[in-house]
């Protein structure tokens, strides 16, 4: 039997109603990337009921066989052949027709969350807490994308050449909604795409392209690639076909992806060493909760993750802070996916090397508030394929001095790091010395803290008074500065990132 039938409770009229209001008017329509996202609630409940027990070694048929298995370069020449050809009819239908298939596609993944989230625990180590809110997150970029498409098209006509082929690399610690906007945007734009996912997140990118090939996007349009071999990917980048990449990963990948060509536009959203900084005028209980949510959501493994909590006067000195930290993250639930409670999962992989350091050896002057340990548990999910613990308590180091390896380094992992500062300045200038600019946030009450960290601070997204993860699809466009970002600076979510996906020079030369 097919379970995921059976399983998806789908409104086939409501959905069509839905879908043509939002081609007629482009706003007027929610968000689904509210914050109700607590395992309690009753919407979350009935997806618990669904995956509970599936969890540990669910594969749920995804079914890659759909997947060009892609072993060697003769065979990536014949997919990005494919994707070229197949883009001049897609690009010549009205944006509108093809508005109806992203948002019908956003329809679709919201009928297959539960079948999302189980494989995103399955494969990923998502808890819930994490990969609900990401498959809303996909949701919004199908729907944000696609008036997007539409509003391209009414303001530029067909004046500006649209690229015929993109190819989206995305990252496994966002294994939906990080290809899902770049699949959304280059096909909103009107091009054919290529996604090559990270080898840890294939099941996930298969469930996502076939439910855009179930909502009407024709196989050829967008394909889907197996990379075994790490080449691969270079040489679909090095593609001279290939008219955009969408790349979310280190800054070191994307740096050797730019270098491999140099013409090749790039939409790179990259590392991050993110910090948030507590003054004394700040709410402390409200702190405590954005830092530790902050630093330890999905295991710290996120680029916008908070690796840096930067005290500043009365908040360094007194032992207030300190005391609601150590025992807010002392009382952190860390479990395996399948335990739907979990507020922290596993690592992708057993540490090794930077994280393994980060996780177990401290630098001059630092103590542990809280020491990391490796922990036993009874699910497969625990090990990684090795048999190496993916499960570790989280860290948190006191005493970071300025100018050291964890001040300076992304760790990608369950450790947060204490800094001091005896004022504003100085405690942005912390901020400020690494060679990232992702992700900021200030907790303060007063309006003169608040402007002046705005007018110095270096990093693409700022939060005040709130964690500085979970950027919200249009609300709160999300991009790098410095380091975290390479290319057009296009922010993701945001107003103009298909313009990014435009060749406008075309456009001026015919007016
Ligand atoms: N967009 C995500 C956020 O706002 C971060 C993406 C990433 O880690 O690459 O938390």
């Amino acid at each position: 039997p097919n379970r995921r039938q059976d399983r998806t409770r789908y409104d086939e009229a409501g959905a069509r109603a839905r879908i043509e209001a939002r081609v007629a008017a482009d706003a007027g329509w929610g968000f689904a990337n509210t914050p109700d996202t607590d395992p309690c609630l009753p919407a979350n409940r009935r997806w618990a009921r669904d995956i509970a027990g599936r969890m540990v070694s669910s594969t749920l048929g995804v079914d890659l066989a759909g997947a060009s298995l892609v072993g060697d370069i003769a065979a990536l020449d014949g997919v990005i052949g494919t994707g070229v050809a197949a883009s001049a009819g897609w690009r010549a239908m009205a944006a509108e027709d093809r508005a109806r298939i992203l948002h019908r596609a956003g329809e679709l993944l919201e009928a297959r969350r539960g079948d999302l989230l189980e494989v995103m625990g399955s494969e990923c180590g998502k808890t819930l807490d994490q990969s609900d809110p990401e498959v809303s997150e996909a949701i919004d970029f199908a729907h944000y994308y696609a008036m997007l498409g539409v509003r391209l098209e009414r303001v530029d006509g067909a004046r500006a050449r649209r690229c015929a082929l993109v190819a989206v690399i995305p990252p496994w610690n966002f294994p939906l909604a990080i290809p899902a906007g770049g699949v959304f945007a280059g096909l909103a734009s009107g091009a054919s795409v290529v996604v090559k996912p990270a080898s840890a997140a294939v099941r996930v990118a298969a469930l996502l392209v076939e439910t855009l090939w179930d909502a009407g996007v024709p196989h050829e349009v967008l394909q889907f690639v197996r990379c075994p071999d790490r080449r691969v990917a270079s040489a679909l980048v090095a593609d001279p076909r290939v008219d955009r990449l969408i790349l979310t990963g280190a800054y070191e990948t994307a740096a050797s992806f730019r270098a491999l060509r140099r013409d090749l536009p790039i939409l790179a959203e990259t590392s991050g060493k993110n910090a948030i900084i507590v003054t004394p005028s700040a709410d402390l209980d409200l702190a405590v909760k954005d830092v530790v949510a902050s630093a330890f959501g999905h295991a710290g493994q996120k680029c916008s993750a908070a690796s840096l909590v930067v005290l500043v006067g009365s908040v360094a000195t007194s032992t207030r802070f300190r005391g609601q930290l150590l025992d807010a993250v002392r009382s952190l639930k860390v479990g395996t996916p399948e335990h739907l409670d979990s507020q922290m999962g596993p690592i992708i992989a057993a540490p090794s090397g930077k994280l393994l350091r980060g996780l177990t050896t401290l630098g001059p002057g630092e103590s542990w508030l809280v020491q990391p340990s490796p922990l036993t548990a009874d699910s497969p999910l625990a090990l990684d394929t090795n048999g190496g613990n993916r499960l570790w308590s989280p860290g948190v180091r006191d005493g970071v001095r300025r100018g050291s390896e964890y001040h300076l380094t992304e760790y990608f992992g369950p450790i947060l790091g204490i800094m001091t500062a005896e004022n504003l300045d100085e405690a942005i200038d912390i901020v400020n010395e690494t060679d990232y600019g992702l992700t900021s946030g200030l907790h303060s009450l007063d309006p003169e803290e608040l402007a002046v960290w705005l007018n110095r601070v270096q990093a693409g997204n700022l939060y005040v008074n709130r964690g500085i993860t979970g950027a919200v699809v249009r609300r709160q466009p999300f991009g790098g500065w410095k380091k975290s970002a390479i290319g057009t600076g296009a922010k993701a979510g945001g107003p103009n990132y298909l313009h990014g996906l435009v060749d406008w020079s075309d456009a001026r030369v015919r007016e």
